[in-house]
């Protein structure tokens, strides 16, 4: 089951925005779903998963943004397990 809501957190709460788009990275051919975020979090979130990567938090490979409309849950590796929760205190330091 996909969470319904965005995986970012501002300041201790959650958003509380609909997710717009599933984020996954592409590494080869294979996809992991690492998240979902709301259309005002998307660039938040991909900057994010840009700086876990280089961490080694996170799977290598480019990061994509699916509607998550047009996606069947079937089709993408991932559980919600697995999802990163974007917390915006940490960035800040
Ligand atoms: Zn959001």
């Amino acid at each position: 089951m996909l969470p319904d809501k965005c995986s970012v957190k501002e300041e201790g709460k959650g958003c509380v925005n609909p997710p717009e788009f599933i984020v996954s990275i592409i590494s080869g051919s294979d996809e992991y779903m690492v998240g979902l975020t709301c259309k005002k979090h998307k660039e938040i979130v991909s900057g994010k998963i840009g700086i876990l990567q280089k961490e080694g938090k996170m799977h290598e490979g480019n990061v994509s943004f699916s509607p998550v409309k047009a996606v069947g849950t079937d089709c993408v590796h991932g559980d919600s397990d697995d999802f990163v929760q974007i917390d915006m205190n940490r960035s800040k330091n």
